[in-house]
């Protein structure tokens, strides 16, 4: 069963793994806007989208963050998601949401979302790691399902009160990370983090 304090740890390796790294807004098509599949937690969506209107004002976009929401997130678009109640058709109905919002909004960038800590996880003993490895199979149901999309996976990490950050989601560098054990080479060099308006973040040094 996922804890809190475990869970926390878990996020610091991984951000030290260079697994959870800064957003890099400008590889992203963020003009008409964003699709956000993300969690329900009203303790988080304040700092949440906070930093993505900063993101798409930094941008130069329009800020239009469409929210998508679900208890856990992104992690129930995945098929026989360990969150969703059998017998449902939660992954579906998601994927029909947000290709109606793509058809209702003409925005074709979608940033899949987990979150750390996240009640709905805890509840069901799904750690941060088991949640990236199921936001990495949310990216290719959606990547799968739809054509001409942009899709990024991020990671939103509640280290402390007045200390929340968003991270990207690496998966190059989480599959190092998965088969590194016995491969210290391929540790990536810590870099000084860097302060985006409030926010901060350690850069991809992958
Ligand atoms: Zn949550």
């Amino acid at each position: 069963m996922a804890n809190e304090q475990t869970d926390l740890e878990l996020a610091k390796k991984l951000r030290d793994s260079g697994v959870l790294v800064e957003i890099q807004q400008e590889l992203l098509p963020l003009n008409n806007g964003i699709i956000v599949v993300g969690c329900a937690d009203g303790d988080q969506f304040c700092d949440r989208f906070d930093y993505l209107r900063q993101m798409l004002q930094d941008a130069g976009a329009q800020v239009r963050p469409h929210f998508i929401t679900r208890h856990g997130g992104a992690l129930r678009l995945v098929k026989d998601s360990p969150l969703n109640a059998r017998g449902r058709q939660t992954d579906l109905d998601l994927l029909d949401e947000i290709e109606e919002a793509m058809s209702l909004k003409k925005i074709y960038t979608i940033l899949l979302e987990t979150h750390c800590k996240c009640g709905k996880c805890a509840h069901h003993g799904i750690d941060v790691e088991t949640a990236l490895a199921l936001l990495t199979h949310a990216k290719e149901r959606v990547l799968s399902s739809f054509n001409n999309v942009t899709v990024a996976t991020i990671c939103h990490v509640d280290w402390a009160p007045n200390r929340k950050r968003y991270y990207k989601f690496c998966q190059s560098a989480w599959l190092r990370h998965s088969g590194s054990v016995n491969r210290p080479q391929d540790t990536p060099k810590r870099v000084a983090p860097v302060r985006r308006g409030r926010y901060f973040f350690v850069p991809d040094a992958v």
